[in-house]
């Protein structure tokens, strides 16, 4: 049994990022729900495996209740990956594109946060920023997510609603569909689905 964990970034009093018609917390749950779907449409029938959720609705939940919640599960049922979807913003309306952060030297980490980038890069959906995978390192600061959690952890910032072009992919149920379906694949590649 391969157990998962997904996050929605944000939610209730905390909507995240938000820009024109993009509201941060609505966007990582619409499109976190699509992963969710198609981990389930793609490997349901074939893998034994489920998927646990830190918030299923529009309600806070802290980064502290979220790890602990992480951590409990961890505790009875190793988790493979947990996983939170977020999408990003910058005062730079041209920053754009997919990434996916991870902690430094965790292997695990690094091949999960490689595996969905890979499937998300061959999808053609939406540009990768950089090599679309980078340490929190790189990134230059902890993500509490990543660090306060015992699984192997990775951080989706799907794209920039700050720029025209991926705000208007995020605003597109096709395009959350489409993204969902690639993290979805890159999941099942890293627990070898
Ligand atoms: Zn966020």
């Amino acid at each position: 049994m391969i157990n998962l964990v997904l996050d929605y970034g944000h939610g209730g009093s905390k909507p995240g990022a938000v820009h024109g018609a993009a509201v941060e917390k609505e966007l990582n749950l619409l499109t976190g729900e699509e992963v969710y779907g198609y981990m389930h449409n793609l490997y349901g029938q074939s893998q034994d495996f489920r998927v646990f959720l830190t918030r299923d609705g529009d309600y806070d939940i802290s980064l502290r209740s979220r790890a602990g919640l992480i951590n409990e599960a961890h505790h009875v049922y190793p988790v493979s990956l947990a996983l939170s979807v977020h999408y990003n913003a910058a005062g730079n309306l041209k920053a754009q594109g997919f990434e996916v952060f991870y902690a430094e030297g965790s292997t695990r980490g690094e091949s999960a946060a490689k595996a969905i980038t890979e499937s998300v890069e061959q999808s053609g959906i939406i540009k990768l920023r950089g090599r679309g995978y980078k340490t929190t390192a790189q990134l230059g600061r902890r993500l509490a997510f990543i660090h306060n959690t015992a699984p192997p952890a990775v951080l989706v910032e799907v794209g920039f609603i700050t720029n025209p072009e991926d705000r208007a992919k995020a605003l597109s149920a096709n395009f959350r569909q489409d993204i969902g379906k690639a993290i979805a694949v890159g999941i099942g590649n890293y627990v070898g689905f």
